[in-house]
């Protein structure tokens, strides 16, 4: 009997299902190569839109089975514990995988970076049942507010603190107050009893845009009546309460954190070289330093932008291109082919404000690019949503939908 090659990709996120398809579509011909996909999930989440699913009834997830269905990847559901880079075996909690070639894109986690009471009260908002969660609470909160005689218990019940004005938490925010007006409108609740509130450590929110956008988003959270507290840490949380670096308490039961993320020990345990934040070394080919054969992707890898010499940024768009590069680079090591280097391609910043609007940029062919501040950046970003799925299924040969 034939012995098959394991190429194994570990995560099914943005960057992990695009690389198992076209690592599928490239191997197409050569089934003496097999491709297996691992996930502790059974879904694909379009983690860009978990503040959607946060807020509002919204679809952010699609089964993993059905964008593989036809073709030659094995999926594997449970969680991955190790690597043996020496006896080229992958560890999950049930068992144990042999692999030829593997890639890293396991994303990352959130980083509550050990102060006192966060993780124990608060909803981090990384994950789509985290979304649910909050989903859920944020549900009944409105119906209990309204029907709360005491005013200052109400207004404790009404305010809610985000910890972290980086592009989640406002985008958070801009939901929240959208949806927020909506319950205000349903229950007669009155406004002034609601209070949204960022904090964010900079000086200013979203300090990865250009200033000029950033004012643009401050200013519209302003109108919708998010309150913006920069310069602030927060330094404590109990469940009534959050303590901020000036001093400052502010009551509430409420806490959203989206103040950081971290990257889990699994790479490190495994004895992979870690670099900046916990991400894997790599080369430009996205190589695991001293393992030409173990590749890193997304969140997960220390890609550097060879013309700034700065790691790329956690973000979608740049694991989806990862994932394509490393499918080719695989393919191109097995066949003697030539490798890639990895060369970021910026397509766009755009930052949802609510449903109906959002700010931004995009690039254009001839180094162009298009800026949005409203109804029409909220349609690119949709447009930008939905072409991740649209590729999804024309890569996937189209998936069945029951
Ligand atoms: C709220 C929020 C909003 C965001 N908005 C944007 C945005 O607008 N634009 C943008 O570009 N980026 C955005 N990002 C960042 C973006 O989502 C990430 O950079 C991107 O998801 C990284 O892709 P990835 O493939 O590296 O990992 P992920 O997409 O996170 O996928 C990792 C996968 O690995 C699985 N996994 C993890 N550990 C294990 C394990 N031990 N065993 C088995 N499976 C495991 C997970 O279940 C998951 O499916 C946002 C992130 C968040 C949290």
């Amino acid at each position: 009997m034939e012995i098959k090659k394991n190429i194994v990709v570990m995560g099914a996120g943005y960057g992990g299902i695009t690389a198992a398809l076209r690592l599928a579509k490239l191997f197409r011909q050569h089934p003496e190569y097999q491709i297996h996909l691992i996930d502790r999930n059974p879904y694909h989440t379009l983690k860009t839109q978990l503040h959607e699913a946060a807020v509002r009834k919204t679809e952010i997830s699609i089964p993993i089975k059905r964008i593989i269905r036809r073709q030659n990847i094995f999926f594997h559901l449970g969680e991955a514990t190790r690597i043996d880079p020496i006896q080229h075996v992958v560890s999950m909690e049930d068992g144990t995988l042999p692999f030829d070639y593997i890639a890293i894109a396991l994303g990352s986690e959130v980083n509550f970076y050990n102060i006192p009471g966060l993780q124990e009260n608060c909803f981090p908002l990384q994950t789509l049942e985290d979304a649910q969660q909050i989903y859920k609470y944020i549900s009944k909160l409105c119906t209990h507010a309204a029907s709360e005689p005491v005013e200052e218990r109400r207004r404790d019940m009404l305010r809610f603190v985000i910890g972290g004005g980086g592009l989640s938490g406002v985008e958070f925010a801009a939901e929240l107050a959208d949806h927020a007006a909506k319950c205000i409108r349903s229950s007669h609740v009155n406004p002034q009893e609601v209070e949204i509130i960022i904090v964010e450590s900079g000086s200013r929110i979203v300090r990865r845009m250009d200033e000029s956008f950033a004012t643009h988003i401050h200013k519209n959270l302003l109108e919708k009546g998010v309150k913006i507290i920069p310069k602030s840490k927060i330094i404590g949380r109990t469940p009534d309460t959050a303590t901020l670096s000036s001093g400052e308490v502010l009551k509430t039961k409420t806490l959203i954190w989206t103040g950081g993320i971290r990257i889990g020990e699994l790479a490190r345990e495994s004895g992979l070289k870690i670099g900046q934040s916990g991400r894997i070394i790599v080369d430009k080919f996205l190589r695991a330093e001293d393992y030409p054969f173990i590749y890193a992707i997304g969140d997960n890898a220390l890609a550097i932008n060879p013309i700034t010499g700065k790691p790329v940024p956690a973000a979608a768009q740049f694991a989806l291109q990862q994932g394509r590069l490393v499918a080719h680079n695989i393919y191109a090591d097995i066949f003697a082919g030539v490798r890639k280097p990895y060369h970021p391609k910026v397509l766009g910043e755009v930052v949802s404000l609510g449903r109906h609007l959002a700010v931004g940029w995009l690039a254009l062919p001839f180094l162009k690019k298009i800026t949005f501040v409203g109804f029409l950046g909220s349609l690119l970003k949709t447009a930008v949503q939905e072409k991740h799925v649209f590729l999804l299924r024309k890569e996937s040969r189209n998936w069945i939908t029951y």
